[in-house]
């Protein structure tokens, strides 16, 4: 993604306030083969709507998205369509995303007809393979979603994702709608099949908890921007941006006597319409400082292939202050 920025809404006039949503705001990333990169940020921050522009189910305002050399957000819509099979996407509600009208087999022998992995008779015997590399019984094809837990549901998602031997896979938020005990499953399978199939996976979480033991990288965004962008080891261990540092807190511990010293973010996400000036987490940062609220940082590269947007990530790391401290 080169530049990406995606609004929602009509600008001011002289009749009316704006109403424009910054859902995305001048994104550049790149996505590399066999690797899972996850974005992270709070419900509002525009992970899912970039994890949409880079599949180009949704067309940026302004930027490039490129595939394999290939820039797609020139591409036509014929060309796109014969690039869809590599690119696909498992939604966030496997309960919305399925048709309730169609038995599973339905909905699985679509995409294998649209993209021509097979025809006649194959198309069922690639339906209940399908079923079964996502761990369910080829047998219950022939049953309606309805039929199914919210865990089965998504994995009859995934092997719609799946279906037309896709390259790229971007999860939205997969397991986020599932019950905690059954999201490590998912999780896992997700892991395999990367394995599998050779797969590339982009996956949008709204917390650091979940994505832990799958992402390679991850790219932390607050209100349409990218603040930090490292391997997973280097976000995980030592956070440069106060942001990332916060949503590390907010992951749940197990030891209750840890959970006393445990700082939790502080107030709601400023509105998209009209974000922050300067830094747009200075009214939420516990370091801000006078500069922040002019002065807007750029992604910058902090070595060990690490990018940040903070005018002060080099004293807050030096200080040793990891974790937010306000009011201390
Ligand atoms: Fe906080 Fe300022 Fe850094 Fe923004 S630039 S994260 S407000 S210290
Ligand atoms: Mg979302």
């Amino acid at each position: 993604a080169r530049n990406v920025v995606k609004r929602f809404g009509k600008p001011a006039n002289f009749m009316r306030a704006s109403s424009l949503v910054h859902a995305v705001s001048n994104v550049s990333l790149s996505v590399r083969r066999g690797e899972t990169l996850a974005i992270v940020g709070e419900s509002g921050c525009g992970k899912s709507t970039l994890g949409r522009v880079l599949l180009r189910l949704l067309e940026p305002t302004s930027g490039q998205v490129f595939y394999e050399g290939t820039e797609i957000t020139a591409l036509g819509q014929r060309e796109m369509r014969r690039l869809r099979r590599e690119l696909q996407i498992i939604f966030q509600d496997p309960f919305a995303s399925l048709n309730p009208r169609m038995s599973v087999r339905q909905i699985l022998a679509e995409p294998i007809r649209l993209h021509r992995v097979a025809t006649g008779r194959a198309v069922d015997e690639r339906v209940d393979d399908l079923m079964r590399t996502v761990g369910l019984r080829s047998d219950w094809a022939d049953r309606y979603a309805h039929e199914f837990s919210g865990g089965q549901r998504q994995r009859i998602g995934i092997a719609r994702a799946l279906a037309g031997g896709p390259k790229l896979i971007v999860g939205d938020e997969p397991v986020s709608a599932l019950d905690v005990s059954i999201q490590a499953q998912v999780v896992n399978l997700l892991g395999e099949l990367k394995q599998d199939f050779g797969l590339t996976l982009l996956i949008v979480a709204h917390d650091l908890a979940v994505i832990r033991h799958m992402s390679d990288r991850v790219a932390v965004m607050y209100l349409g921007e990218v603040v930090e962008l490292a391997s997973a080891d280097n976000v995980y261990e030592a956070p440069l941006h106060p942001y990332t540092a916060a949503l590390l807190q907010a992951i749940p511990v197990s030891n209750p006597s840890a959970r006393g010293q445990r700082q939790l973010l502080q107030g709601d996400v400023p509105s998209p319409t009209a974000p922050p000036s300067g830094c747009r987490f200075h009214t939420r940062c516990p370091h801000a400082r006078p500069r922040c609220t002019e002065d807007h940082p750029q992604l910058e590269t902090a070595g060990d292939g690490r990018q940040v947007a903070c005018h002060f990530w080099r004293e807050i790391q030096s200080a040793g202050v990891s974790v937010p401290a306000r009011g201390e």
